[in-house]
């Protein structure tokens, strides 16, 4: 079974409510017969299930009483089965507190379900159904799953970084956010018991998710500012860059020397407790974006950024990257982020 969710809420009043989608079981053994079952013998069985017997219908249980000790759970509730509804009741073991493993057995007759036969009848069966159950209970946590913003058209225009460039890294930032939903969503299940900072399930998924997050702000920074003249800064943005480092050619020649140390990133960013602008400078994704600091500028100096169109020659495609700059986009955030223009 791969497509179900379980609420297990143990507030004042401990309910359980079960919702499974019946074209998700899988068939994954048979005991019993002459020869094991093929790959042909369990897909025809699934099907069967689809088309016959549970005609894709949901199922649902919800409790209407639950009792929880430290080492059962005894529930009481209604199973919908096939648009039918009646009373099932079950115990689980309860273990460490969060694993929860047991059965239930399903008279099938009683939500008027005749048993099917597979198989050319080689494969029967029992009224009684019993349901193997085991999960490990994860901390309500809520994420919505993000989509990629659309690539820019004016990214296909670039001065000197090609298309097959931009469609290649746009890849990339189209797996950080499918990653991001990946790791949000093994975080809901993990186990919370085993964590440790050597090496643990919830260690790597934690190291990842910081990566993946990293990944698509400073990839939707980079994008959305490309497309642009380039030339010199115009507006606020200039008011902040000529008191903070002199003068533009003074920033980008920062900027440039930034990105030439950095093996990730270099962003122009508002410092709110220095009160001013900084090139910091990142190795990864993930490293080493300061705390309470607002990116303006975002450089990205990984090779994937730039080896298709400049081989290693790193200096020039940061020459690239500033003609494409969008000026007007870098003044927005400073309106939308609300920079202070003076001290
Ligand atoms: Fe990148």
């Amino acid at each position: 079974m791969i497509g179900w969710s379980a609420t297990l809420d143990v507030g004042d009043e401990v309910s359980l409510v079960l919702d499974v989608d019946s074209s998700s079981l899988r068939v994954r053994e048979g005991t019993g017969g002459m020869q094991p079952l093929t790959g042909d013998d369990k897909a025809n069985i699934e099907q069967t299930i689809n088309d016959e017997v549970l005609l894709r219908t949901p199922i649902r249980f919800h409790s209407t009483s639950v009792d929880l000790d430290d080492r059962r759970l005894s529930v009481e509730g209604e199973l919908t089965l096939m648009g039918q509804t009646h009373p099932l009741a079950f115990e689980l073991a309860v273990e460490g507190g969060t694993r929860l493993w047991g059965s239930v057995v399903v008279k099938q007759s009683e939500w008027g379900m005749t048993p099917y036969t597979a198989l050319f009848g080689a494969l029967t069966v029992t009224d009684e159904v019993e349901v193997g159950i085991d999960v490990t209970l994860g901390a309500a946590e809520e994420y919505e799953l993000r989509r990629p913003q659309e690539l820019k058209p004016a990214l296909l225009e670039l001065e000197g970084i090609s298309r097959s460039a931009v469609f290649a890294h746009y890849n990339l930032y189209e797996g950080y956010v499918a990653k991001r939903n990946e790791i949000v969503e093994k975080l809901a299940a993990v186990d919370r018991g085993g964590a440790n900072q050597v090496s643990s399930a919830l260690r790597a998924l934690k190291v990842e998710l910081a990566f993946a997050i990293s990944a698509i702000r400073n990839h939707e920074l980079y994008f959305e500012q490309l497309g642009g003249e380039g030339r010199n800064p115009a507006g606020a943005v200039r008011r902040l860059i000529e008191r903070d480092f002199g003068s533009a050619d003074a920033w980008r020649a920062d900027l440039k020397a930034t990105g030439m140390t950095g093996r990730g990133w270099a962003w122009t960013a508002y410092d709110w407790d220095e009160g001013r602008l900084f090139n910091y400078v990142g190795d990864a994704e993930s490293t080493f974006p300061i705390w309470n600091a607002t990116p303006l500028v975002a450089l990205d100096v990984y090779e994937h950024a730039y080896v298709l169109d400049f081989g290693t020659d790193r200096e020039a495609y940061i020459d690239a990257f500033f003609a494409n700059l969008d000026w007007s986009v870098v003044n927005d955030r400073v309106w939308t982020d609300r920079i202070p223009l003076t001290r």
